[in-house]
């Protein structure tokens, strides 16, 4: 789950990461409170959204008065930022920045450790400056039984090639950044920039951080932090009938059992579609092994639900769940749906008691059901109907 900014402001204080105020506005008239509340100064106003690049978007305007501010919050809010729309501003306290620098430490799968990044080029061109000079960004692999404490921050501020007179503040700013990414159990705490104002000071300006859900057991204040509006309402529908959904772009909607076999099937539906117009699949969604026919209904009332579904792919290979299970659940829930059911379903059974199974579906004869023995074949006609 990526943080908004603010959300990672918040969390950086807890952690005693050096910030400065902020204060969340949804409306122009609150951002102007918010910055009177600041002190009436200088204050930055910021749009609140999950991506990079809002600087260069013109989400990030400086404001010098409560009523510059609400002027700021009037043009940002509602803007579009890569596809997100601006819900909320943050109204930061103005920062006298002298240099920006970069720091991030990220979960490094290949290496099975922890990787640190660090420049003292840091703001809005990292991206162009790692591609363009690699060197001048600090790549220090971080060993995930020590973390980042006092000697391994040392190493990474001389690798940045800090000035002398700086080393230290970085290097304690670093350690506390490490502090949340493993007590919050993040994969990702990234600062851009990571500021040395005008009095010396040095202050984490922007944050990102994404936390691990896997560890979300061991953090009941993480729930809070989940944007429930902002989610997809079909994934949100999934997640709370606790089902593994991903939405995706096309027209094909699946449903499997087991993590492998559903990427398969994905495969197999995108390389069947480039002969039907190009139809891809509509969502991942693996209903896992041991589901019930109850899971099966509810996996097919979320695709079928997705107005972007065509025609859905069910492709079950029984182990756990006999396809016994799996074919009451398709009928159950096609008698449930009734009338509202309109879409073809094109369903491969394999596996245990894969002859039931069929008979079951044979049985009930529903019109929009189509059996077909193998996948690149139920592949195949599942693609050509969502193309019809
Ligand atoms: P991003 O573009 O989404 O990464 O947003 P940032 O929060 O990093 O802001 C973009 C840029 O705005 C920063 O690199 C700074 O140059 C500038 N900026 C952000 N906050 C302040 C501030 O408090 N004072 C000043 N003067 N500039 C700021
Ligand atoms: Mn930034």
């Amino acid at each position: 789950m990526d943080l908004y900014e603010y959300q990672a402001r918040d969390m950086f204080e807890k952690h005693g990461v050096p910030v400065l105020p902020g204060i969340v506005a949804e409306t122009p008239a609150e951002a102007k409170a918010a910055a009177e509340q600041l002190g009436g100064g200088t204050v930055v106003v910021k749009a609140q959204v999950k991506t990079g690049g809002r600087g260069k978007a013109g989400g990030v305007k400086l404001a010098h008065s409560p009523a510059e501010a609400e002027a700021a919050a009037e043009a940002i809010l509602g803007m579009d930022i890569k596809g997100h729309t601006v819900h909320r501003v943050m109204i930061a306290a103005g920062a006298k920045i002298a240099e920006e620098y970069y720091f991030s430490v990220l979960l490094d799968r290949a290496e099975r450790r922890y990787l640190a990044m660090c420049s003292v080029e840091g703001g809005m061109e990292i991206e162009q400056l790692a591609v363009e000079r690699p060197e001048a960004l600090a790549r220090v692999a971080i060993d995930p039984l020590v973390g980042i404490d006092a000697p391994q921050a040392r190493d990474i501020v001389e690798a940045a090639g800090f000035p002398a007179n700086l080393k230290e503040a970085v290097a304690e700013a670093l350690i506390k950044l490490w502090s949340v990414y493993e007590e919050e159990d993040a994969t990702l705490v990234e600062v851009n920039p990571l500021v040395l104002t005008e009095d010396g000071e040095i202050i984490a300006l922007d944050g990102k951080v994404t936390l691990d859900e896997n560890a979300a057991f061991r953090h009941a204040d993480h729930e809070a932090l989940e944007d429930k509006a902002a989610a997809d309402p079909l994934e949100a529908k999934a997640k709370a009938l606790d089902l593994n959904y991903v939405k995706l772009d096309g027209a094909v909607g699946i449903i499997g059992n087991g993590a492998g076999l559903v990427m398969s099937t994905l495969d197999v539906v995108a390389y069947a579609g480039e002969a039907h117009g190009g139809v891809k699949p509509a969502n991942f969604l693996d209903i896992g092994g041991g589901a019930s026919a109850a899971v099966m209904a509810n996996g097919l009332d979320v695709i079928l639900n997705d107005p972007q579904v065509k025609s859905v792919f069910v492709n079950v290979f029984g182990g756990i769940t006999s396809c016994i299970e799996v074919a009451n659940g398709i009928v159950g829930a096609l008698e449930t749906l009734g009338d509202a059911a309109t879409k073809p379903l094109v369903v491969r059974l394999d596996g245990n008691s894969v002859e039931e199974g069929r008979e079951i579906l044979a049985a009930a004869n529903h019109p929009l059901v189509t059996i077909v023995e193998t996948m690149d074949g139920a592949a195949a006609k599942a693609a050509e109907l969502a193309n019809a």
